[in-house]
Parts: C-alpha cells; structure tokens; sequence
C-alpha cells in the first residue's frame, strides 16, 4: 500500500489532433510545480489521468496541494494504491473506509475498470467495496444519487488505486499553451483577477507597475510584486516591469484641464503598456477594467483608451459587478493583500469632477499641449523588472 496523487484533466480531452502536445505541456507544468519540493516524483500519464508516486522523502500532501494550483487539473484526489487483485482491495477499503468517507451520512462507490481483463466488473466491485465501507463506517447509508462522500476504486493496467472525492483543481487550460500577455498590474483588487482569469486560459503572464516615486512608496511596490508572486504560483515565474509615470503626470498636472488628468494618464499607460509589450514579447495587454465602476471605465473613457491600441485589451472583469471580482480574489488569494493599504499613482492627481463623456478629439487637444514622443521616450528609459517566483510550499 502506497500514498499516489491522480490527477483528472479537463478541456484538453477536447482538443483531438492537438491533444498530445496539451497532455504534454501538462506534464511539463506538473513536474515545474514539484521540482522544488522534498523527495522525488514519478509522473505518468494515461487515459486522461496524471498519476504521481512518491519516494520515501516526498512530501505527498504538499505535492497534492500545488497540484491545485495547476491549471488544466479539474480535480486532485490524495488516494492509495495496492495490487490487482479483490483481497487486496477490499483490505484496503475496508482500511481506509472512515478517512475516504470523512465524516459523511451517505456515500457511494464507484468502480472504473480501464484493464478489462480484471475478473470482475464494475458493479460487483462497487458492491463488494460497498460492503466494506458499511461494515467499517458505523451509521452510513448508501445513496447512490446525491451522496456525501464517493469512493472511487480504479482498475489500472498495473495496480488498483482507491480514493474519496478529491478537490477541484483550478481547471483551465495548461499554461504555455496560449501565448503570453502583459498585465497591467495595479495595487488594487480587479486587475489581479484579471491576471488570473487570461492565465487560466494558458496564458503566459507577464506584469507591467506603473509607480510615481515620490508619490508612491516602496510599500506599494512590494504590495504588487506580492500580487505577481499569487500569479507565479499558478503559472510559474512572472516577470514585473515597473515603469516610472512621475514626470507624465507633473506635466500633466501643469498644462492639462484638470477634468480630463486621468484620462490623459490612462492614455498614457496605453502606449506604455504597449510598448513595454514588444519589448516583453506579449502580444496582448490585461487590465482589470470593469465597465463602469470608477469615471475612467465608462464607455466614453474606454473608447477613449481604445483608440490608441494596436493590440488585443483583454478586460475579462468588464461585466462583473465588484463583489463577484472580490469573490474570485478571495478564492485565488489576492484579495487580503489587494485590501492594504496603498497609494496608486492614478490617485496622486485625482481630478475632483473627472469628465465622464470624453471624446478622443478632446483628449487629442489636450495632449496636444504636451511632448507626447518625448514624455512616452523618457519614461520608457525608467523601465526596470523583477522576477517573482511563485512559493511552492505556500497556498498562496
Ligand atoms: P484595480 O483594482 O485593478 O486597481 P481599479 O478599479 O482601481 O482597478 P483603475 O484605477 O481605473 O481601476 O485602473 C483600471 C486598470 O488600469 C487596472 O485594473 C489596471 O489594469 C490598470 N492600472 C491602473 N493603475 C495602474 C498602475 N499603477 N500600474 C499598472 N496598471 C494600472
Ligand atoms: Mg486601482
């Protein structure tokens, strides 16, 4: 009897030609995730699960604990496995029975049976493993149609594995498998979210801070590079560009219409972005942008920001409402961090009645009192980055 982790794939049993190279970018993505923890690990995968053993050092609860945090996994599931034949797995069940049905009223058992030569067939070892658990776990019932607990007994071609239910695992696609793309990534709550929804899909993330020293601290620096490592802990490291918006926005504040300031920033922050992004080899940006929810989201001010892209703006949060962007941030573990404190840069110059139906045409000739070329130069000379790692022995 040996702990092992199986781990259930989702979408990519969808993808037919393609599926072997998404099965593989899986396993790259798994073996990354447990390079660093203690002991050693034997991936394998087959018939749509990824299997793990442990050798004797590896720490196998930890290890199914960063496989939550992979994305292409729908569920993980701690179980045991032990030889092929009915004994052994009946002893086990019957072993196990109290820790697989953890504290359920009602369960179930299922049986898969990939190796079709197995003696028995799925309903009798659903009944005989049935009555192993009844026999151990005093009070439990059997409900076959909405039970608590499952307990799930696997014929494979070399071994048998039994497990309870498992967790969901973070679902999406593998990333690496979709190219990569430059977050801008604020001290806030939504653009986090938005990072991790586009890096659910398989994305590379890369992460782009726009600070205004003196205006803004160290503190809030380090609070975003804090953000980055949460995303590096799904999709491995992340590379965050702080680029400095000090001198835009003194100019700004100097020879601009106070209404317009934020606006006349955020376009700023666009070509910025964008050229950060071909430097960085992302061929899209993310923003956490949510229609609506501050005067710089309206559709006017997003037409407005718009109009200067010359690459795909993934604004995946733009039709959540707040408290559904928090829900996410609480699950993926952004939010307590996005709840300190800060100062953003975009909050140094707040105009007290921000202009809320811009047209491009009156921001043109706004800006047009300024030195676009030579503020956009000067500022992308300020351009440095990090690496952040994402922690493997922390959930977060
Ligand atoms: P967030 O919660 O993500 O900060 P927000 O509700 O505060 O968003 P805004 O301040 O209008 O909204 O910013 C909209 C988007 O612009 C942010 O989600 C983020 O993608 C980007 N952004 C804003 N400020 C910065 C910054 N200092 N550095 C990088 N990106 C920024
Ligand atoms: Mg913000």
């Amino acid at each position: 009897m040996q702990y092992v982790i199986v781990l259930k794939y989702g979408e990519i049993v969808l993808k037919g030609l393609n599926r072997s190279r998404f099965e593989q970018m899986l396993l790259k993505r798994v073996r990354l995730s447990l390079k660093r923890l203690p002991g050693s690990y034997d991936i394998r995968s087959a018939q749509s699960t990824i299997v793990i053993h442990g050798d004797e050092n590896a720490d196998m609860l930890l290890a199914a604990e960063r496989m939550k945090k992979v994305f292409g996994i729908v569920s993980v599931c701690v179980g045991y496995e032990c030889e092929k034949d009915m004994d052994s797995i009946r002893a086990l069940v019957r072993e196990k029975a109290r820790e697989l049905v953890a504290g359920a009223k009602t369960f179930k058992c299922v049986a898969k049976r990939s190796d079709k030569d197995f003696p028995y067939i799925s309903p009798q070892i659903c009944e005989l493993c049935g009555a192993e658990v009844l026999s151990a776990v005093r009070g439990i019932k059997v409900d076959v149609e909405s039970p608590e607990a499952v307990v799930t007994v696997e014929i494979r071609d070399r071994a048998a594995f039994i497990h309870g239910r498992g967790a969901k695992g973070a679902g999406g696609m593998p990333t690496g498998t979709n190219g990569r793309a430059l977050l801008l990534l604020s001290g806030g709550i939504d653009s986090p979210v938005a990072g991790h929804m586009v890096a659910k899909r398989g994305v590379y993330i890369s992460a782009l801070y726009f600070e205004s020293p003196p205006y803004t601290g160290e503190a809030a620096k380090e609070k975003v590079a804090s953000l980055a490592k949460v995303i590096a802990s799904y999709t491995g490291t992340v590379t965050l560009y702080t680029v400095s918006v000090t001198e835009i926005q003194s100019e700004i504040a100097e020879k601009c219409e106070e209404r317009m300031f934020t606006l006349i920033l955020r376009r700023f922050m666009m070509r910025l972005a964008q050229e950060t992004a071909r430097r960085a080899e992302c061929t899209a940006l993310i923003t956490g942008e949510s229609l609506g929810q501050v005067a710089s989201q309206t559709m006017e001010a997003i037409v407005c920001t718009d109009a200067l892209a010359q690459m795909p703006v993934f604004r995946p949060c733009i039709g959540l409402d707040k408290e559904e962007i928090i829900q996410i941030a609480r699950r993926i573990g952004t939010f307590d961090i996005s709840s300190l404190p800060y100062e953003d840069c975009c909050t140094v110059f707040t105009p007290r009645h921000p202009k809320l139906d811009p047209t491009v045409e009156e921001l043109e000739a706004e800006e047009a009192k300024l030195d676009i070329r030579g503020l956009t130069e000067r500022a992308m000379q300020t351009l440095s980055f990090i690496r952040v790692h994402g922690d493997e022995r922390l959930n977060g």
